[in-house]
């Protein structure tokens, strides 16, 4: 029997796993996809996880593949509003690093366990002093225990542990268009832009190898055929001056935005962690670092439980309100982002304009640029 047993190898369980592991602690890892997905979500890790997971190693590996941006620009109709600089912040990594999610799961495979592929988590039930689970494996049913279990399945694994109406969702009405392309003659390698107009947000972030990722605010109802999305994202950037890069957007997903933020992260010998615990809208890019930061926080208490085989209760009590107390307020965070970058009419785009140009003047904006890179966790 492992010491711990989680669920899901996103992320947020394949860095809990190698802390763990690093640890001394045994470890099994099941997780339902068969092979690691190809496709990337979360690209920015922030100056707190680089920092909480500079002692293992594991930062100079993401380093080694990713893009140091050390400053934002909000801009409108091609005019400066505001920039956010991470580069002058007091902060031993001031920038955020980029790197597409595959690349961050890449590194932190490399410390953790193989999980258990193709392996479908239906049920955890404590027992005494060990916790059950079942699961489905090459088509048949399985069974596993361990005295620690720790969810971090993401939003899909969120029914393991909590009943529907124990989690309150917000479902915002926004969405958008997202691409990775090739950034030809466009902004600097260490520079966001961020478009803010009455059209909405166009986000421009610099990625490894010459790349950048395009977000633009869609209208709701936008027809969802795959080459009207392209056709929109294109336009979106073409209007906003950047008609090089339009020519390069040849592919174009959507996403919508949920704000979730579960009651508790315990239950006796059970965890959640990471997007199965909250979920942040990713215009400001920080779910996958609160999750990572759950999980290297959590590590070293496990850690200590498994050794003493007594759970450090005030311990993990202060974890508990921590994390749950950084998830809400990312959450804020990325709910004032998401308000901020909606299309708006002229009048009100105007006052918008302002807002974020007295908030991006001194004193405030080193304060918005602590707030941008994680600097309001209770971890960082
Ligand atoms: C478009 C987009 C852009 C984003 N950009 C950013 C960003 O820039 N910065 C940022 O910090 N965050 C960003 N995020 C959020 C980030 O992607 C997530 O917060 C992060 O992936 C959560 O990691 P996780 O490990 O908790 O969950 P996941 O990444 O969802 O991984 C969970 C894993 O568990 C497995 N699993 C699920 N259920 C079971 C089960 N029952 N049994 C076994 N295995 C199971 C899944 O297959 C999956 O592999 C973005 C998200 C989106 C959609």
């Amino acid at each position: 029997m492992p010491d711990v047993l989680i669920v899901g190898a996103g992320p947020v369980g394949l860095l809990l796993a190698g802390e763990l592991v690093s640890r001394g602690v045994e470890v099994e890892l099941l997780e339902k996809r068969p092979a690691t997905g190809a496709g990337s979500r979360a690209i920015g890790v922030h100056a707190p996880v680089l920092r909480a997971l500079e002692d293992s190693g594991t930062t100079e590996a993401l380093l080694a593949d990713a893009t140091r941006v050390g400053r934002g620009e909000a801009r409108a109709a091609g005019r400066l509003l505001g920039e956010v600089r991470f580069d002058r912040l007091s902060t031993r990594f001031p920038f955020v690093a980029t790197l597409p999610q595959a690349a961050t799961e890449a590194v932190l495979s490399a410390r953790a366990p193989d999980p258990l592929r193709g392996a479908t988590v239906w049920s955890i039930l404590p027992r005494g002093d060990a916790v059950h689970v079942r699961y489905g494996h090459a088509g048949r049913p399985a069974e596993a225990s361990a005295p620690l279990v720790v969810v971090a399945g993401g939003s899909a694994s969120r029914d393991l542990v909590f009943r529907p109406d124990a989690v309150r969702m917000h479902q915002y009405r926004d969405t958008y268009l997202m691409t990775d392309a090739p950034a030809p003659g466009t902004a600097p390698a260490d520079l966001a832009v961020i478009h803010l107009d009455r059209r909405g947000v166009l986000e421009s972030f610099p990625l490894p190898g010459g790349r950048r990722r395009y977000v633009a605010w869609d209208a709701p109802g936008a027809d969802p055929d795959p080459a009207a999305r392209v056709e929109r994202l294109r336009t979106a950037l073409a209007e906003r001056g950047e008609a090089e890069a339009s020519d390069s957007v040849t592919a174009a997903g959507a996403f919508g935005v949920r704000r979730v933020v579960a009651p508790r992260l315990r239950n006796g010998r059970i965890f959640v962690i990471g997007d199965a615990a909250h979920e942040v809208s990713p215009i400001g890019g920080q779910g996958m670092n609160l999750g990572l930061l759950d999980a290297a926080t959590l590590a070293p208490l496990l850690a200590g439980w498994v050794r003493s085989g007594v759970a450090p209760q005030a311990a993990l009590q202060r974890w508990e309100q921590r994390r749950l107390a950084s998830a809400r307020t990312a959450a804020r965070l990325a709910g004032v982002n998401t308000s901020l970058g909606r299309s708006l009419p002229t009048l009100v785009d105007g006052m918008r304009r302002l807002a974020v140009r007295a908030m991006l003047t001194r004193p405030l904006d080193r304060g918005f640029a602590r707030a941008y890179s994680m600097g309001l966790d209770r971890d960082a």
